[in-house]
């Protein structure tokens, strides 16, 4: 378990004040302690109206900052109203950037918004945490690998430094639900998509995620799932307590 670098990406979505950093503080603090010996890569999704407050804020070395969301247009700056452009994400502290998650879908992200988005992060230098998954509908249907396929080939583009992208399985019914996929459903979907990037996007150590109402209670069994790189996790990261117990409970 601790050979390999794992992800904790914490998706604060539309939550957050400034006050709220003491959250991310303790974290820190927690990290610089006993659990320095692992190799983990922890970042912050705050909304973009805190973005820049709490990365120049942060002290700790081990923590990385991530936007939620980029605009689609490559353009730097320009008159796009409402927008925030990956170089303006870039300049207010963030490393990464949530793409195609599927709040944003379901407000309008297709896979050409999504394609032009990884388009730019990329070229920007993001990391991009590309997020994929599929309905409940789907899911009864069994239907989840044929829309994992269309997800991402519809989105990726060839040419892409495969080296920026970490990927985040996240079946839409788990997400905020309380309800997680079993060890064998999760399983197959990693072995899959492993291969299926292998395969397709010649990406031989492909970084996957799981997402989806991870919690200290679950974390035990989703740190089982074979080919898993970390986790996304959104409620539970709000507060400090419960995203340093998920920490603690993977490496014990
Ligand atoms: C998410 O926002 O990507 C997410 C997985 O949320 P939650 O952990 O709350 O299900």
């Amino acid at each position: 378990m601790s050979s390999k670098t794992t992800f904790f990406i914490a998706n604060w979505k539309m939550n957050g004040l400034p006050k709220n950093y003491k959250e991310i503080n303790k974290v820190g603090a927690f990290l610089s302690d006993k659990y320095k010996q692992f190799k983990k890569i922890i970042v912050y999704c705050p909304p973009m109206s805190l973005l820049t407050y709490f990365s120049k804020k942060n002290t700790s070395k081990l923590l990385n900052f991530g936007a939620q969301d980029i605009s689609v247009t490559q353009l730097d700056f320009g008159p796009q109203t409402g927008s925030v452009s990956p170089k303006m994400v870039k300049l207010g502290g963030a490393k990464f950037v949530l793409i195609g998650h599927s709040e944003k879908r379901a407000k309008g992200d297709n896979f050409d918004t999504i394609k032009k988005k990884i388009i730019s992060a990329n070229k920007t230098n993001l990391k991009i945490i590309f997020c994929i998954g599929e309905s409940l509908q789907d899911y009864k249907k069994n239907n989840a690998i044929n829309i994992l396929k269309k997800q991402l080939s519809k989105s990726l583009v060839k040419n892409l430094n495969f080296n920026n992208l970490i990927f985040a399985y996240e079946p839409i019914w788990s997400i905020g639900t309380g309800l997680v996929p079993n060890e064998k459903y999760l399983n197959k979907i990693f072995s899959f998509l492993k291969q299926y990037l292998k395969d397709n996007y010649k990406i031989n150590t492909a970084k996957i995620l799981y997402g989806g109402s991870v919690s200290a209670d679950n974390i035990n069994n989703l740190k089982l799932i074979s080919n898993c790189s970390g986790f996304l996790v959104g409620g539970a990261s709000l507060k400090a307590k419960n995203f340093i117990e998920i920490i603690r409970n993977y490496y014990t």
